[in-house]
């Protein structure tokens, strides 16, 4: 008999970030679910000062809620001349009213004129135990504002984020070109990479939690 799975419920309803996670975690003992594979549970609001801030938050509230050790992003656009703007308000940028599209014509708005056109993705990625233990991985990727939208691949601020080393915006690569530099597949690789020392963290928390016996199912 192989070895015992673990769930890790991921914080989210998305199923393209679901979908990255199991390939990234293939050939571990683990089994990934997400929120549609549990009933309604309640809305966290991701009210936090910094991204590290919400992902804890989202982390933490879901593995208490269901008593599974749970994965959450935070993620956003990081502009220097605009202070750090749009930061952890990126998906609400510009007031309810925008989509991607609005948000990418307000933000080249502000920009107009501004000569400093650094900006720069960050994730931060956090794993929960019910009791409220957290590991915390992050990922950083620098680019510089374009003056226009270019590009139709991605999502969000991608087509207007030129990235120098490949000479394109992010909305012109592929999702696999995307996933090798990006702020979320750095940080995601990151604990994959010492996802054998997760897991063992992992069973020590569940361990010690009463009334536990380490969250897993038999393996088939
Ligand atoms: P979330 O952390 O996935 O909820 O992302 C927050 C917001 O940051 C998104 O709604 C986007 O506006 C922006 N964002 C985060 N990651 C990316 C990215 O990879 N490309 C473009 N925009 C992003």
């Amino acid at each position: 008999m192989s070895a015992p799975k673990m769930i890790v419920v991921l914080a989210t309803r998305n199923k393209g970030k679901t979908r990255e996670m199991m390939e990234i975690l293939e050939g571990y003992p683990v089994i990934i679910k997400n929120l549609d594979d549990f009933g309604p549970i309640p809305e966290v609001v991701e009210d936090g000062a910094t991204f590290d801030d919400n992902a804890y938050k989202k982390a933490s509230f879901t593995a208490r809620v269901l008593g599974f050790p749970a994965l959450a992003d935070d993620s956003g656009l990081v502009v220097k001349a605009l202070g750090g703007a749009p930061g952890v308000l990126s998906a609400r940028y510009g007031g309810p009213g925008l989509d991607d599209f609005g948000r990418c014509e307000r933000l080249l708005q502000e920009m107009k004129g501004k000569t400093d056109r650094a900006a720069a993705f960050e994730c931060v990625i956090s794993l929960a135990v019910p009791t409220g233990a957290a590991l915390t991985y992050e990922g950083r990727v620098e680019g510089v504002l374009t003056e226009a939208r270019e590009g139709d691949n991605g999502f969000g601020y991608d087509p207007v984020f030129f990235y120098e080393p490949f000479g394109k915006t992010f909305a012109q690569l592929t999702a696999e070109e995307k996933n090798q530099v990006s702020h979320r597949g750095t940080a995601l690789h990151e604990m994959a990479r010492e996802f054998d020392k997760v897991l063992i963290w992992l069973k020590q928390q569940l361990g010690s939690m009463p009334g536990q016996g380490g969250q897993c199912l038999s393996g088939k």
